[in-house]
């Protein structure tokens, strides 16, 4: 008697001889697969409904020609998905909303992005999401249905459900960002927070490429981080890994949105760095305006930065400690600015074991403010038995 396992694997395996009979071919007819692969009718069309569902195989919307000998419609033929169309990479950040369109090789057809307040109206940021969408979609020719796939950066926490936990984006909590933008567009979404996307594309696209191990921060209205462990961002075991921002720096410290009290984000942010600066300047600074300033090598602005940096640093030592990364890549909001990087790699250097320390280069993000747009398009690309939240498949223990 079969093992159940054994009919599972048989089902895999034909999966994948269909795969990669069209693979070579281009497009082929059901019939077509039917006498290349020896299996029955039935199993060819349970196998191609199985890939249509998952998005892997699409009909082309031209048919072939008849068989020879034969009259009737033309049949309809199969290819591989990443073929055609595009995917969607949508950020939602604190402050704008950014929607790009790329093909499947991943280069960019267009983008844009608009300035809003996300974090006080979550309904109208995913209505704005839309409209940019559909304006995307029309400039280039394309129709919803041709969108093959999409990633969407949130900038909070997002459970392995998919929802928004904890109270740190008080009116997304509780909300499925999926499900609002299913709803408006009918797109299926990968969804991750910012700094997991941010990661994403730094490590397909930027500073990390070719990198496994990376510890990658984003410095901004938040302090957030993405790990790359062995090549795989991790995610945790209810999708909210990486929360740099909410580690303990002071037992007595403030308290913090999420909760808890004394976080980093409670002393650093990017409204805590022009809070600190502002008394010390006649004009109205802005995080823009800081990095400005430190760029024209002004002392103060210079100073705070590093000082955030060092701090920063101080609890990404601890970690890097436990990881043994081979790169911290900074990026966000002002994370580029040189006198950040120079306090992280100070602290770095301080409070990591020297071991841990000398094997890691401090950098900046390759991709600026465009690291998350890009994450949700490597996201919005994953093959499509990767986990569609933040949740990372793994396998139960063999017994015994
Ligand atoms: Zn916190």
């Amino acid at each position: 008697m079969a093992h159940g396992g054994s009919l599972g694997e048989l089902r895999a395996a034909n999966l994948a001889l269909v795969i990669a009979i069209i693979e070579q071919a281009g497009s082929l007819s059901r019939a077509d697969l039917m006498r290349r692969t020896g299996l029955s009718r039935s199993t060819v069309s349970s196998l191609v409904v199985q890939l249509i569902e998952q998005g892997v195989l699409v009909e082309r919307l031209d048919r072939g020609t008849p068989y020879k000998g034969r009259s009737g419609r033309p049949p309809i033929l199969l290819e591989l998905a990443t073929l055609t169309g595009v995917v969607a990479g949508i950020d939602v950040g604190h402050r704008h909303v950014r929607v790009a369109l790329a093909r499947p090789d991943s280069t960019i057809v267009l983008e844009r992005s608009v300035i809003l307040d996300v974090d006080d109206s979550p309904r109208e940021s995913m209505d704005r999401v839309a409209t940019l969408l559909d304006e995307l979609l029309a400039e280039s020719g394309h129709q919803r249905e041709d969108v093959r796939g999409s990633g969407l950066g949130i900038p909070g926490p997002v459970d392995s459900d998919g929802r928004m936990t904890s109270g740190i984006l008080p009116t997304w909590r509780g909300l499925r960002p999926a499900d609002e933008l299913a709803e408006r567009t009918g797109l299926v979404a990968r969804v991750h927070n910012d700094a997991h996307l941010g990661a994403r594309g730094e490590l397909a696209y930027g500073a990390a490429r070719g990198h496994r191990d990376v510890i990658y921060v984003k410095a901004s209205t938040g302090v957030g981080a993405g790990l790359i462990v062995d090549g795989h961002l991790v995610t945790g075991t209810t999708g909210i890994a990486g929360e740099l921002g909410h580690v303990q720096v002071d037992v007595n410290g403030v308290m913090c949105r999420c909760g808890s009290r004394g976080c980093l984000e409670t002393e650093v942010s990017g409204p805590k760095l022009v809070a600190l600066l502002q008394p010390a300047y006649d004009e109205r600074l802005t995080v823009p305006r800081v990095l400005e300033l430190a760029q024209a090598g002004d002392a103060g602005a210079t100073r705070a930065l590093n000082d955030f940096g060092r701090r920063i640093g101080r609890v990404l030592a601890n970690i890097a400690n436990m990881l043994n990364p081979e790169q911290v890549v900074v990026g966000g909001g002002f994370g580029s600015a040189p006198a950040l990087q120079a306090g992280v790699r100070d602290a770095l250097d301080r409070y990591a074991q020297p071991a841990t320390a000398a094997a890691i280069t401090v950098l900046g993000g390759a991709l600026g403010e465009r690291a998350e747009v890009m994450g949700a398009i490597a996201v919005a690309l994953d093959p499509p038995d990767a986990p569609r939240s933040g949740r990372q498949v793994s396998r139960s223990p063999v017994a015994g």
